[in-house]
């Protein structure tokens, strides 16, 4: 029997889902609210997470992101915030060609992108959805369009609206940590005096009252794409001292000026950092987490990557996870058999690796930062 899937959201995990339902000749389309793109800023790769994409994805299409990755990193390493080294984690090189330690999060999704043509519909902004007669389901846009699938997938991220319509109670929790997220251009950081040993590796910066963590997105030799660093500041929002509705109305530049008197006292080569971040890709958000991770029920609706299981960005999950679900709930959807049973089977597989990651995620930061 001929399916047709409706995915709302055209994010990494909702991309990674259309591509491996068209290859498996599944009637898909993507209903996305607008063609705005991505942020610049580094995504971490894990070998499920890319193992994850490789089976989703048209081999050119993998080639495509492998080609525009950063292959390795070279580990980690922590200080406190006048740099005194704490711990330091090493990752050893395996030589392998095709590895894929991280990608940028905007060209990862001009990857995805490519080849799904009209299968992507823009412009289209869930706003509600109902059940057919037929057991199917019809999804609303706000432009007053609407479209009929026998399954719909919520694939639109942490503020998910399908979720906040079919899972009103569903709502990820705040952990109280407040992140300012910002893009450095790597030749800039360096020219400005960037010690060596910070150079090609995760710094970790674990103050008093915030942390820091910058990680270098080095493009393979080649790529036509400038190397960065991806700056993450967080504080607890009483710690950081600016009111939620003053932060997330605050300009890159307001924001670069936060950073720079929030970390006033710290090392020079810390704090000389901050002068150099973009302030247009630099932005402010708020850490959440959904606990528990809970199935969405029987029935033709069912969630995907953030939408299901938002996490804080502290264990570089989250897109892995997302590319998993995808091609979890592609094996489920062209199963033999019922699709109500593929369907709960796929979310019991979706509870569990999300509460992992989520679970993970939520020890990572408790580890560096003052959650709620
Ligand atoms: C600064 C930062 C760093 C991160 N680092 C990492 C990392 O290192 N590794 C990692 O794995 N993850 C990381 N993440 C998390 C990762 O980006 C997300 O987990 C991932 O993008 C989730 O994919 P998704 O498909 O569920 O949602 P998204 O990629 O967010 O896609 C959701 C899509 O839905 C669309 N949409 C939203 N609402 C609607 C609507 N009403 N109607 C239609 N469409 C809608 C959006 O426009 C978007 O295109 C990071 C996130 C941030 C912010």
């Amino acid at each position: 029997m001929t399916r047709r899937v409706l995915v709302i959201g055209g994010g990494i995990g909702g991309l990674c889902l259309a591509h491996a339902l068209r290859q498996s000749d599944v009637d898909v389309v993507v209903h996305e609210r607008a063609a705005v793109p991505s942020p610049r800023h580094r995504l971490r790769i894990t070998p499920d997470g890319a193992a994850a994409f490789r089976a989703c994805l048209p081999p050119p299409v993998f080639g495509a992101l492998v080609a525009t990755s950063m292959r390795y990193t070279n580990g980690m390493a922590a200080y406190d915030e006048q740099l005194v080294p704490k711990w330091e984690h090493d990752d050893p090189d395996d030589g392998d060609p095709d590895r894929v330690d991280a990608v940028d999060h905007r060209t990862l999704r001009e990857v995805l992108l490519t080849g799904l043509g009209e299968i992507v519909r823009y412009g289209k902004e869930f706003a509600r959805a109902e059940l057919t007669p037929s057991g199917g389901v019809r999804a609303h846009f706000r432009d007053g369009a609407s479209d009929e699938g026998d399954v719909l997938v919520a694939a639109d991220g942490a503020d998910s609206a399908v979720r906040a319509a079919w899972r009103p109670a569903d709502v990820p929790r705040d952990l109280g940590v407040r992140a300012i997220v910002s893009r450095i251009p790597m030749a800039r950081a360096i020219k400005g005096g960037l010690p060596d040993f910070m150079r090609d590796r995760f710094t970790s910066v674990v103050g008093a009252a915030a942390s820091f963590g910058l990680l270098p997105m080095e493009f393979r030799p080649g790529a036509d794409a400038e190397d960065y660093y991806t700056a993450v500041f967080n504080a607890h929002r009483d710690d950081l001292g600016v009111p939620d509705d003053v932060l997330f109305g605050l300009s890159g530049g307001a924001l670069r000026e936060v950073l720079l008197d929030r970390t006033a006292g710290w090392h020079p080569d810390l704090h000389g950092l901050f002068e150099h971040v973009e302030p247009a890709e630099t932005h402010a958000l708020a850490l959440r987490a959904s606990v528990p991770v809970r199935p969405w029920g029987q029935g033709p609706v069912v969630p995907l990557g953030d939408a299901a299981h938002t996490m804080p960005l502290s264990g570089g999950a989250g897109a892995n996870v997302a590319a998993q679900d995808a091609a979890a709930l592609r094996a489920a959807l062209v199963a033999p058999g019922l699709l109500s049973e593929a369907l709960a089977e796929y979310q019991s597989d979706l509870v569990r690796r999300g509460t992992a990651a989520v679970e993970e995620s939520v020890r990572l930061a408790a580890g560096s930062m003052r959650l709620d």
